[in-house]
């Protein structure tokens, strides 16, 4: 029917790439990110119909334009279908005109990883894949877990040791073997590869550049943008950015959208880090095509505290051809914007999210996004897990004896003069 065929190539200089074992799917000419290309001309009314009536399956039912047959049975928990929520008490407190929020904190394991997980889980079962395992800080881990749980297939997790325990204890829910590891992400996402070796385990460790096939979902994030604006897109879309991979797919959807004639204009794209870990955001202040790999990370954003950019080169080329920008935001910065959407917008953002309204704010104040304009911050994790961030700072919770209208009185007139009221 309508399986596109596709070749893969560097999605900066265009070489062709053959999807051979490798340890990392990268051009090895530029550094660009290994992408498949769909033949999206040839059956353009077919493509823009598909985009144009979305899905009622989340990110399956834009399979056609993800790299998977048709015969590919999906272990799914409905992921996808996030909503695109008007930010309307937090834009203006910020003092934006439009804001939007696409929460990805609403997928099954809470975060955008899921659009990932589902498709590196079902690959891995049409495979035959006995067990799969990865290293991440604990997000893509915590998904890959879920879709292994209902999958019914091993799952081994590499975690490092500083990761937030939260997370730990949602991966063992679902039944992952887990284990921590002194070092950083990179350094698990090493031994989950040579765990390929010395175990059989299949990587499914979560950046392009390991599992270009499973990253296509996070092309449905722009897909549905898309929809959900009637293709009027956003002037910015702002994401956070450890690997990259999120921001290059976001692209890459808008990039479809284009060449189908569903939009005429792609946004800009602000690539946010934390400033205790921003290699990209060093690279792009002082020009450079790639970035170097980070030091020690030292942010509570411990999601993006990645200290390689993997895709960097594909980012970097794409912040600067949309006019866009890479900035990086302080923790004290980030513990404000986490506070403030919860208080504002009932949205609970994890750190490495929280990035990305601090941002919005510090490039309003730079001049950079006009107070005119429309932004979409990508909310890519839930925050549930980061509790003791959120009520940071706050006064301890009053308490009133059995009965004790006085008190109560008193504790309802301090929080009323505490509001202004
Ligand atoms: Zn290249």
């Amino acid at each position: 029917m309508n399986t596109p065929s596709h070749s893969f190539v560097c999605s900066l200089c265009g070489r062709p790439y053959e999807m051979q074992p490798a340890e990392r799917h990268l051009c090895p000419a530029c550094g660009g990110s290994i992408e498949p290309v769909y033949d999206l001309v040839g059956k353009r009314d077919y493509y823009r119909k598909v985009l144009q009536r979305g899905s009622q399956n989340g990110i399956w039912g834009y399979r056609g334009l993800l790299l998977v047959t048709e015969t590919l049975v999906p272990v799914s928990l409905c992921e996808g279908n996030t909503p695109l929520m008007q930010a309307d008490n937090l834009s203006k407190v910020i003092g934006i005109r439009h804001m939007y929020l696409k929460n990805e904190t609403l997928n099954p394991s809470h975060t955008y990883k899921d659009r990932f997980a589902t498709i590196a889980v079902s690959l891995a079962r049409q495979k035959g894949t006995q067990t799969i395992a990865l290293g991440s800080a604990g997000n893509a881990a915590a998904s890959m877990a879920a879709f292994a749980a209902k999958g019914a297939t091993d799952c081994f997790v590499l975690l490092p040791s500083g990761a937030v325990r939260e997370r730990a204890w949602q991966i063992r829910s679902y039944g992952a073997r887990l284990i921590t590891m002194e070092g950083t992400i990179n350094d698990c996402i090493i031994m989950a590869k040579r765990g390929e070796e010395l175990f059989g385990w299949e990587n499914v460790s979560t950046a392009t550049c390991f599992h270009p096939w499973a990253a296509e979902g996070y092309k449905t994030i722009g897909y549905e943008i898309g929809l959900q604006t009637n293709f009027q897109m956003p002037d910015w879309i702002v994401c956070p950015v450890g690997g990259g991979a999120l921001l290059s797919k976001i692209y890459r959807g808008c990039q479809d959208m284009l060449t189908l004639g569903l939009i005429n204009r792609i946004p800009h794209f602000v690539g946010v880090q934390a400033e205790g870990c921003m290699p990209l955001v060093r690279a792009y202040e002082v020009n450079a095509t790639v970035a170097e790999d980070w030091g020690v990370p030292d942010t509570i954003a411990f999601a993006i505290a990645d200290v390689c950019t993997f895709e960097s080169a594909t980012v970097l080329s794409i912040l600067r051809s949309t006019g866009g920008t890479a900035v990086a935001v302080s923790d004290s910065e980030i513990l404000e914007a986490m506070q403030l959407t919860g208080r504002m917008e009932a949205v609970l953002a994890e750190p490495s999210s929280a990035v990305t309204v601090a941002s919005v704010k510090k490039l309003l104040a730079g001049g950079v996004i006009s107070p005119e304009d429309s932004v979409a911050c990508i909310i890519s994790g839930s925050g549930i897990r980061d509790l003791s961030l959120m009520i940071q700072g706050l006064p301890d919770v009053p308490k009133v004896g059995l009965n004790d209208v006085d008190a109560l009185r008193a504790v309802v007139a301090q929080y009323q003069e505490g509001a202004g009221k």
